[in-house]
């Protein structure tokens, strides 16, 4: 890393330059895309792919309610109304056939989420959007390093979105990028990361700064090369909690997509309240007075937070269920390399004892 900035400092080159260049490549062997155009955030990264594929203000777009809020905010940002769709509550991505049930003349495109980086049903989606003519785009946010049918996330849709930031699980302290198979929609996302400037120094296109500096590449390249080992770590990290918490009632470690790799960036427990004898909040509450960091991911649903939720006719103009009841039971526990074999142990120990104290009520 450090190796790498100095490198950079000495060439005096310290924006959209060589380690940029060579940041770009790596992603394109790791995902297998063809294209990859790296940028200064995710949620730059999205208002891009959106605006390459010819979406712009007023134009309404499907996305999913179970998300982090920047999926929508990203394209609100930018003049473009996201409509919320919901999900199967299962794995926690966008449901096609409620996708198909929101989508109207008005839609113009379709951002869907690698939720908790477990991939959407792809084929389904990619069907539907060819169906309606409407660009499918995938906010692969948490989806680096996780496979669809064994092929790496990456190179599906007519884009996806990748992010880097500290808490995500390639860190380049901040950072995204735009991968796709396309190469005039890599081309146009290019021009548009830089002011719309193309490769002939002509400003050509709407566009904005998204340029990634070179200190953000040096950090990137230097996590690209843990990547492996990190995803190594996880999966045991993911499996020490399954057997440490499978007695546990109203506790339930989500699972990954079967027969496909995962990053397993994020560890996930649903609770049910009425089982556990106390509910997420409690249980979120409880975990945080003993130190352990849970977090309520995603909670509310999109339609459930300002500014959506002042506009439901707009934004959600069918019920939600699903991303309702998700985002009242989601906790997220602490994975990573940070954490072992202890610290999971003991996370798992506090959440037994809680619920045998709490819950033994009722389920006497
Ligand atoms: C983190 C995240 C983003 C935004 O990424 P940034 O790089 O921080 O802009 C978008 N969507 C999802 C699902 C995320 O988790």
């Amino acid at each position: 890393m450090f190796e790498l900035l100095n490198e950079a400092l000495d060439r005096l080159w310290l924006t959209d330059g060589p380690l940029v260049r060579e940041f770009e490549q790596r992603l394109v062997e790791v995902t297998g895309a063809d294209h990859c155009v790296a940028v200064v955030n995710a949620t730059v990264g999205i208002q891009l792919a959106a605006r390459a594929c010819g979406i712009g203000p007023g134009d309404e777009v499907i996305v999913p309610s179970f998300t982090w809020v920047a999926t929508a905010h990203a394209l609100s940002w930018i003049g473009v109304v996201p409509v919320f769709c919901d999900i199967d509550q299962g794995t926690g991505n966008i449901d096609p056939e409620h996708l198909e049930r929101v989508i109207t003349p008005s839609t113009k495109g379709i951002v869907a989420v690698h939720v908790f980086g477990r991939p959407c049903p792809i084929a389904e989606l990619t069907a539907i959007a060819e169906r309606h003519g409407i660009p499918l785009i995938f906010d692969a946010a948490h989806g680096l390093g996780s496979t669809y049918g064994g092929v790496p996330l990456g190179g599906f849709g007519a884009a996806e979105v990748l992010s880097f930031h500290a808490t995500k699980f390639l860190n380049s302290f901040e950072g995204g990028a735009v991968v796709t198979n396309d190469p005039e929609l890599a081309a146009r996302i290019r021009a548009m990361r830089n002011f719309g400037i193309d490769p002939d120094r002509d400003v050509v296109s709407h566009g904005t700064n998204g340029k990634m500096n070179e200190g953000v590449a040096a950090m990137g390249l230097t996590s690209l090369e843990v990547m492996d080992e990190i995803i190594k770590h996880n999966l045991l990290n993911y499996e020490l909690y399954l057997r440490e918490l499978a007695d546990v009632p109203g506790v339930t470690v989500r699972e990954q997509a079967p027969d496909e790799r995962s990053n397993n960036q994020y560890l996930v427990i649903e609770v049910d309240g009425a089982v556990a004898g106390l509910s997420r909040d409690e249980m979120c509450d409880e975990l945080h007075a003993r130190n352990v960091m849970a977090r309520r991911y995603f909670h509310p649903a999109c339609h459930q937070i300002e500014p959506y939720k002042q506009a439901p006719e707009v934004h959600a103009p069918l019920p939600l269920p699903h991303s309702e009841a998700l985002a009242e039971r989601v906790l997220a526990l602490p994975t990573g390399t940070s954490i072992g074999e202890e610290e999971i142990i003991g996370i798992a120990a506090i959440i037994r004892a809680v619920v045998t104290e709490r819950g033994s009520r009722v389920r006497r």
